[in-house]
């Protein structure tokens, strides 16, 4: 009985009518005034990746031991190398990313022993084609051209 009351009265309706109208306060809302003012994320945020360089003489810091590559589940990344005869060291040829399959889990980054590869706190990843998704070493690098807006 008390089961058909509580249906006949909409009683689940109102009460979340009434949390629909408490977070609704003129107070509580805000408009992002994005992009002239960026949001902060989260501290813990994963965005774009970055494959870091040795900031004095600019080599990378990547040692080509395809670790990312073999523990990211949706097999992404693609590192190209060859090993140099003088040295007997790997050489980074290329390395590819693509972040149209990524889902940011970030066992790529924690995976990598010399701390080369790297996801930010950049959120602005989007492309107008699927190809933009692929980004090379270059664009890991140097991160994608910050973009001028115009209102
Ligand atoms: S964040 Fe996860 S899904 Fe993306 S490349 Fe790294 S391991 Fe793969
Ligand atoms: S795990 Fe790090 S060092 Fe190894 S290939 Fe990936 S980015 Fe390079």
């Amino acid at each position: 009985m008390k089961k058909w009351l509580k249906r006949i009265l909409l009683t689940d309706l109102w009460r979340g009518m009434r949390v629909t109208f408490r977070n609704q306060k003129p107070s509580l809302i805000y408009t992002e005034q994005y992009p002239a003012e960026r949001p902060h994320v989260a501290e813990r945020y994963r965005g774009a990746p970055r494959l870091n360089i040795h900031p004095e003489n600019g080599e990378t810091l990547c040692i080509s031991c395809n670790l990312c590559a073999l523990i990211c589940p949706e097999n992404l990344i693609v590192v190209i190398s060859e090993r140099n005869e003088k040295t007997r060291h790997k050489e980074l040829i290329q390395f590819t990313y693509d972040l149209s399959r990524c889902m940011f889990c970030g066992l790529c980054e924690d995976a990598c022993p010399v701390d080369a590869l790297e996801l930010t706190q950049d959120f602005e990843m989007a492309s107008f084609t699927r190809e933009g998704q692929i980004w090379d070493r270059q664009m890991l690098e140097e991160g994608p051209l910050p973009r001028e807006y115009s209102s």
